[in-house]
């Protein structure tokens, strides 16, 4: 197991040291832990975000664990050399076209919801959004019209096989879950969201347990907050699947819970917290490492098939948060490291 180790900035430091101590108390086969910087880090001591010493490792490397990109001491740089170009470069060297983020509460979390405790108890849903298409790369642009009015454009497509290789990714992971997949779109409007519909209809013959049902997004958005228990996985194209992550991330409680994991055609992957850098407490120690370690639990999942091991750092997570150990951002005072070491003892019977 090779995985490259990218800390990046900010609490993404200190985050990543306690990820790493959960999967060293895991006893893995073979566990090789290569580091290389990224980000403002990067920048700073190699003159750009994305250096080519960390592309070559992360080629090589079979799984990467990511802590978060971001520096304000870079925010005058030329867009290019900025920390969060690190991420775009990251995904097209690895093609990651599927973004899964799972959101699920945790029991005792549901006061820090905003939902009420019984509908925050019910959630428990991946968003599998597909990531290298939809109105973000097609053709864009700034023109004027006959009158002489400004017009800004861009276009939306999907070509038949963006769709099917995202769903074949949707219909995978429902079949791993509870085998209940929502395909969301605007099918009622949009031609991108007719093909969608159509073939990820076509392919659930291939699926043949899987339920499948469609959605129209406006809908979906109101469902997630209304009645978010109804879903498993959602599968949805970039715009809507951008908007609809970050609403079923915020459901369930704080930022520092939620993990994500970007994947490809193999089993290579990119896994890294929702949250960014989080400057405002870089260097506290206070950070929950919870989205970094449930993100190392995704790694072990989705690029080593160790579905058990997963099982187990997910429930060490739960079982801490149980217990009352809450960072601050879930109004507690545990420390980053306590945090860790309390996942680290569950894991360990210590
Ligand atoms: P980015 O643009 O990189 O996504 P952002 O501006 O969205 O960054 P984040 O870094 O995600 O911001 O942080 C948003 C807020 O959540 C900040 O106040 C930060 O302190 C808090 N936060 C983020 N991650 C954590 C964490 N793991 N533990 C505690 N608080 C966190
Ligand atoms: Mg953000």
């Amino acid at each position: 197991m090779h995985i490259a180790v990218l800390a990046g900035d900010g609490i993404g430091q200190e985050i990543m040291v306690e990820a790493l101590r959960v999967l060293g108390a895991m006893d893995l086969p073979n566990l090789c832990l290569d580091h290389a910087d990224v980000g403002g880090v990067a920048y700073h001591k190699h003159g750009h975000p994305l250096p080519p010493e960390t592309l070559e490792l992360v080629q090589s490397a079979d799984a990467v664990l990511f802590g978060a990109v971001g520096d304000p001491s870079c925010d005058n740089l030329e867009r290019h050399l900025r920390p969060e170009q690190a991420v775009l470069g990251l995904r097209k060297q690895m093609q990651t076209f599927a973004n899964l983020r799972p959101a699920k509460m945790f029991p005792g979390m549901e006061d820090a919801s905003g939902l009420k405790p019984e509908i925050a108890r019910s959630i428990d849903v991946v968003i599998v959004r597909e990531l290298n298409g939809d109105v973000y790369f097609g053709e864009k642009g700034m023109r004027k019209t006959a009158d002489g009015l400004r017009e800004g454009y861009d276009v939306m497509s999907y070509d038949e096989s963006e769709v099917r290789r995202i769903a074949h990714v949707a219909f995978k992971t429902a079949m791993g879950r509870d085998k209940r997949l929502c395909s969301v779109d605007k099918a009622n409007v949009l031609e991108t969201s007719q093909l969608w519909r159509d073939v990820v209809t076509e392919l659930s013959s291939e699926y043949p347990e899987v339920e499948l049902s469609h959605m129209y997004v406006d809908n979906a958005a109101m469902q997630l907050v209304r009645n978010p228990g109804q879903f498993d996985v959602v599968v949805t194209g970039n715009l809507f699947g951008d908007i609809l992550s970050d609403q079923a991330s915020m459901c369930v409680g704080s930022i520092g819970l939620l993990a994500s994991a970007s994947l490809g055609d193999g089993t290579k992957g990119l896994y890294e917290p929702i949250h960014g850098s989080a400057p405002d407490i870089a260097g506290q120690g206070i950070a929950n490492p919870s989205a970094m370690i449930l993100s190392a639990a995704m790694m072990l999942r989705h690029s080593f098939g160790m579905d058990a091991e997963a099982d187990r750092i997910e429930a060490a997570v739960a079982a801490v948060l149980a217990q009352g150990v809450l960072g601050h951002d879930l109004g507690g005072t545990a420390s980053t490291s306590e945090i860790g070491d309390a996942i680290v003892a569950q894991l360990t019977g210590g």
